[in-house]
């Protein structure tokens, strides 16, 4: 490898890294360096989780430690038989950059990952080691978020949790068929097994946190994956459910769904196209379906398109769903159950709060809805108000188009 200076290494990894969609740093611990003890801080003024308008976090140190790699993943422009410019850092290289980037204020933490060399033990190694030395070495209390290597020797994967806020594996594919055709090195047990393992470490750390106050955290932002959408066949429907059971199986706190992206030299077996953008924010709406509306994940599937398994772009899965099951509308703001007020569209969690609370006092009338939601043409076939209720408006054939935004044309040279 030519030598490299640690600037054009930072501009190879950090390049590498921005096809992984896995990075949002909320929810770990409130953890700072007031007092004068320590640098950096997971909390207060100065932290901001930023996205890029493709919907990927940018305020952390997203980078690899190597874009080398031993595997040939199909999907992955760092795959072995890809012909990129190849960089490596050294640990202490990624620790020093961590820490002039953060004294300059230009990141909260830390997003490492990495192609794997020589071995998945020496490679995990290294990523434990940037994250060792920042913590122990430097007193680093930023937010540190670690991708683990399913393969790796588990006290190894177990080390990246004690020094982690949180950290990752990619299940890579929504199906097992799909991982063995554009994955091959890679096998679904193992990488379930590492999943539950990092579960089950997780949550004795919590159990050990709970009885014993001095009992050292494990991984407080819990664990995260990421699913490539439209590389394979794998439907919407397909890929709802498979998230469904990674909550479920491993208590995560995130699946995310990143769009496959063609890249350079593609291999053959990869589909030419990326799927739209859509898509993937149709997904991230159905995940948000089951964790805070309620839905179960087949109630989701259902409504997608049974021809083809995938969820309309044009609308949210949300309104598909009530569109499709028209007979449970419309709804009693005055009356209705929570589960059945956050199935109505263009209710939010925050609008079904707020009826709840005020309902208890006196009636609600369609202005008060028109208050909580951004389009109250949309909610209005699908309740009723003490003043409005819908005439036959629930079984109108155009429905659809009566409720769906507006298409609106695009200016060509917006900016
Ligand atoms: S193991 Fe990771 S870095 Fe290596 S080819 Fe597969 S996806 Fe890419």
């Amino acid at each position: 490898m030519a030598q490299l200076s640690v600037q054009d290494k930072l501009g190879i990894l950090a390049d590498a890294a921005k096809y992984d969609a896995s990075c949002a740093s909320s929810g770990t611990v409130k953890r700072n360096s007031a007092g004068g003890k320590g640098i950096g801080s997971t909390e207060g003024m100065g932290i901001c989780h930023a996205y890029a308008p493709d919907g990927r976090c940018i305020s952390l140190l997203k980078i690899l430690l190597t874009n080398s790699c031993i595997f040939d993943c199909h999907y992955c422009i760092n795959r072995k038989s890809s012909n990129v410019r190849r960089a490596r850092f050294t640990a202490k290289e990624v620790v020093d950059l961590t820490l002039s980037f953060y004294r300059r204020n230009y990141i909260e933490g830390l997003f490492l990952s990495s192609g794997i060399i020589g071995s998945s033990d020496y490679t995990m190694e290294q990523i434990v080691e940037v994250a060792r030395a920042l913590r122990e070495d430097h007193d680093f209390r930023g937010y540190i978020h670690l991708k683990t290597i399913p393969d790796a020797d588990p006290a190894l994967v177990e080390a990246a949790g004690r020094h982690a806020d949180r950290v990752s594996i990619n299940v890579e594919l929504p199906t097992e068929r799909g991982l063995k055709r554009l994955a091959p090195e890679k096998s679904q047990p193992r990488i379930e097994g590492a999943m539950g393992a990092m579960h089950r470490a997780i949550e004795d750390g919590g159990d050990a946190r709970r009885r014993y106050r001095s009992a050292p955290r494990f991984a407080p932002a819990g664990q995260s994956t990421q699913m490539i959408v439209g590389a394979d066949s794998a439907t919407d429907g397909d890929i709802v459910l498979r998230a469904s059971q990674l909550y479920g199986r491993f208590g995560l706190r995130r699946v995310y769904y990143s769009a496959f992206s063609p890249i350079p030299e593609a291999s053959a077996v990869l589909p030419l196209q990326r799927p739209p953008l859509m898509r993937e924010h149709r997904l991230y709406q159905s995940d948000w379906l089951m964790r805070f509306y309620g839905y179960r994940p087949d109630e989701v599937a259902e409504a997608a398109d049974p021809a083809t398994g995938m969820l309309p772009l044009d609308i949210d899965p949300k309104l598909a769903w009530a569109l499709k099951f028209r007979d449970r509308f419309p709804v009693d703001v005055n009356r209705a159950p929570r589960e059945m007020l956050l199935r109505v569209p263009g209710l939010g969690v925050k609008a079904v709060n707020a009826i709840l609370s005020t309902r208890r006092w006196r009636q609600l009338r369609i202005a008060d809805i028109a208050r909580l939601t951004v389009s109250v043409n949309k909610v209005r076939p699908f309740l009723i108000a003490a003043d409005w209720r819908p005439v036959m408006l629930s079984d109108q054939a155009d429905l659809r188009r009566f409720v769906s935004p507006r298409a609106e044309q695009l200016e060509l040279f917006a900016a």
